[in-house]
């Protein structure tokens, strides 16, 4: 036996499942803490896993590791526990999980050493909002944005507001940089409730506050409350408790979540530092905000998915806002989901977690109907706003313009006409899902995949969303020559185009992703929107999440009928808590909306369910189907996907992989597949998946600790892609 006590097992941020072992001179490192090590010809940056006492290979074949990042572990134990437990449930390398969970600089070997944050405020504490600003809405935006407090220059540039407009507000003397230098748990020695902005409880609101305070047990509670039932402001009252012990809180919000609105509501209720990590950051702001959370200095971290693996110094509760959003399920390497993982945590801390919203995930409330969570309801809105009206309109035989039935078109002339404004759904993005010639019927169909182009008029070009191939728009047809191209199906741009027409007194803005690209662009049009610029709102789903308009009073939702056919079976919950989104969104007190859904099948038995009796009752009825079916949640899933050149090889690939499940033989392991998803090449690689079922999680974990190996070492994994997807969202994508 070797003498080991110099033996270092390290993690490693490559596709390989195993780990690999090197040797130091020095004290070893601690579990957890970044070394700097040779790999072939490389130098990595690995995480210590283990401190092994044995080794297969002979130590002098053993390469020393190259240098110590760390004194101690980057990692507090519950987070690392985590990610351990995360590597193993969703299968994936460890060293790739590790990585995921640092940010970027760490990963590059940077010191955990953090730099204070540079942030700006006002000057005076009421500065001279008229001082020549007429001209510079930015600059005013910045102004307005700092009235409730100092703020990081990383948040201001999300909205838009980069340095050179905080410059010349400085060389006003309006405003002033300064660094922002948190010490651990300062809040708690000045943390003022800014008491004149909190609303008395009304009874349910109190009901549920009293139950998640007085809970005896660690079950995750379900806050399943109406929009507008007064869910934040359960949160705000939790968060302002368990700060007053001194404990830190994260909050995570989909991807569009994390709004102005929201922020202002926080930073108006809590005298306390309050982080943000959302995709606009730097690697530096990402880095400092991460070390502020892991010393105790930030009160609360407001983030998307990836801030589940933030490290706490006393992390006191976590709260999972609009827990059904498909944002929290990251859809390519590491898949994880940031909802689930939070509800491990939770568990690991030892500490409440708050799962709330209005449409909650069928997974969700079926743990609550089991009793594995608590289930908390409130079915009043608190503002005091009314529901809306709804409408369902069969557009069968109805002669559409630009998608829109006339009876639509007439109820947008009535509440327009007396100076409300109207808010459209389409979930197609362009000019027009397809073009094509009207001569010889030829499609424009993208090379790389079996898609079709969408046309953007605008841009004049054809862009293959699949693959983001893009090519100019042809003059003439290549088959025929004809030069009558024309365009099939209806897209946002081209429906803004008709409403400009069909509405000319109206000004009509369209909200997508094809216009909200630049930063702070989406939040200027929905402070446009707000101050009423528009009339007419058009948009994606994107113009669903998070926004309140009070004074939209009429939502037309264009095209429901692909999703209540589409052929993945979580289609219509998506639908269902878009339409519920929306439908909650419009209107206020005194003036009630309505919301009127386009279909081409009104008698669909889901549609009628959740118009006649709510969300509620039709996710419990979608329960019931997924139970005969056997579908999520009452079973588990998983997908291995595979991605290459040739088809040959995947078929290969694919049979081996489908052979080694059969081949082990477990009772209650359903395969399906191996099948082509419905767009069988993408960005010109076929593509194949195998989708693995079970009716417990357990065996399904089990079986795939023996298959996952087995997998891994077909020799023809070294020349395609492949993945495991553990409890996928979208079974095709
Ligand atoms: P949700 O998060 O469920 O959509 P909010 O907490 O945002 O609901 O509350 C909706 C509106 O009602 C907000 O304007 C909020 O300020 C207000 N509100 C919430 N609770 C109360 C209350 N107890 N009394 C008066 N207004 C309230
Ligand atoms: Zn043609
Ligand atoms: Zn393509």
């Amino acid at each position: 036996m070797p003498e080991t006590s110099s033996l270092i097992q390290v993690a490693l941020p490559v596709p390989l499942y195993r780990r690999f072992d090197y040797q130091t001179k020095d004290a070893r490192p601690p579990i957890g803490s970044r070394v700097g090590v040779p790999f072939g010809k490389q130098q990595l940056v690995g995480l210590v896993v283990a401190h092994p006492t044995q080794t297969e290979l002979p130590l002098d074949k053993l390469k020393p590791i190259s240098r110590i990042l760390d004194t101690e572990s980057l990692f507090p134990p519950a987070l690392w526990s985590l990610l351990l437990w995360a590597a193993n449930y969703y299968h994936h390398p460890l060293g790739e999980v590790l990585h995921h969970a640092l940010p970027v600089l760490l990963r590059q070997g940077e010191p955990a050493e953090r730099k204070p944050i540079p942030c700006w405020q006002l000057s005076s504490s009421k500065p001279d909002m008229q001082a020549n600003l007429k001209r510079a809405p930015r600059q005013q935006q910045a102004l307005q944005l700092l009235q409730d407090g100092p703020l990081p220059a990383a948040e201001l540039r999300e909205q838009g507001i980069d340095t050179p407009v905080l410059k010349q507000l400085a060389a006003k003397e309006l405003i002033r940089p300064f660094d922002l230098h948190l010490q651990a748990r300062e809040w708690l020695d000045h943390l003022l409730l800014h008491e004149e902005n909190v609303p008395y409880l009304n009874l349910e609101q109190a009901a549920v506050l009293a139950a998640i305070s007085q809970a005896e047990d660690r079950r995750p509670f379900l806050l399943e409350g109406v929009t507008g039932s007064g869910k934040t402001e359960i949160y705000l009252q939790l968060i302002q408790e368990k700060l007053s012990q001194g404990r830190q809180v994260l909050v995570l919000v989909p991807e569009i979540g994390l709004t102005p609105q929201l922020l202002r509501r926080f930073r108006r209720r809590f005298h306390a530092p309050i982080l943000t990590l959302h995709s606009g950051m730097n690697d530096r702001e990402r880095l400092d905000t991460w070390l502020a959370c892991k010393a105790g200095e930030a009160a609360i971290l407001i983030g998307t998915r990836s801030a589940i693996f933030t490290p706490f110094n006393s992390l006191g509760l976590i709260v999972v806002d609009e827990e059904h959003d498909m944002s929290f399920k990251q859809q390519e390497g590491f898949r994880y989901h940031g909802r689930d993982l939070a509800i491990v945590r939770a568990q690991r801390e030892q500490i409440p977690i708050v799962l709330g919203s209005a449409t909650p995930s069928l997974e969700s409330l079926h743990n609550a109907l089991q009793g594995r969570y608590h289930h908390l309801q409130m079915k009043q809105r608190a503002g005091g706003a009314q529901a809306a009206q709804q409408h369902l309109l069969d557009v069968k035989h109805v002669p559409l313009q630009a998608g829109i039935a006339p009876q639509l078109l007439q109820l947008m002339d009535e509440q327009l006409a007396v100076g409300n404004q109207v808010m459209l759904f389409l979930n197609r993005r362009g000019y027009a899902p397809a073009l094509l010639c009207h001569d010889c019927g030829w499609v424009a169909a993208c090379p790389h995949c079996d898609a079709f182009y969408t046309w953007h008029q605008q841009d004049r070009r054809l862009h293959c969303h699949h693959c983001d191939h893009m090519r100019p728009v042809p003059s003439q047809c290549p088959e025929c020559h004809g030069r009558n191209l024309v365009s099939s199906g209806v897209g946002t741009e081209q429906l803004a185009q008709f409403l400009e027409q069909r509405f000319p007194a109206y000004k009509t803005i369209r909200i997508d992703r094809d216009n909200t690209r630049r930063k702070g662009e989406l939040e200027a049009h929905l402070t446009a929107i707000r101050h009423r610029e528009y009339q007419i709102l058009l948009g994606t789903q994107m113009l669903a999440k998070g926004h309140h308009f009070p004074d939209v009073t009429l939502v037309g939702i264009l095209d429901v009928d692909g999703a209540l056919f589409a052929s993945d079976y979580r289609a219509t919950e998506r639908l269902a808590q878009l339409y519920v989104q929306v439908a909650g969104r419009a209107g206020r007190a005194n003036k009630p909306g309505m919301v009127v859904l386009q279909s081409h099948h009104p008698e669909h038995a889901l549609l009628q369910d959740l118009l006649n009796n709510g969300y509620a009752h039709f996710a419990r009825t979608c329960l019931q189907e997924r139970q005969v079916l056997s579908l999520p949640p009452f079973s588990f899933q998983a997908v291995l996907r595979a991605d290459a050149p040739s088809r040959e090889l995947l078929e290969q690939f694919m049979q081996q992989a489908t052979q080694i499940c059969h081949h082990y033989g477990a009772p209650d392991l359903q395969l399906v597949g191996p099948i082509s998803p419905v767009m069988e090449r993408r960005a010109g690689r076929y593509r194949m998946l195998l989708m693995l079922q079970c009716s417990q999680r357990m065996h399904l974990q089990h079986y795939l600790h023996h298959l996952v190996p087995a997998i891994d070492a077909l020799p023809m994994t070294h020349s395609l892609r492949w993945h495991l997807d553990i409890d996928p969202q979208e079974i095709a994508g």
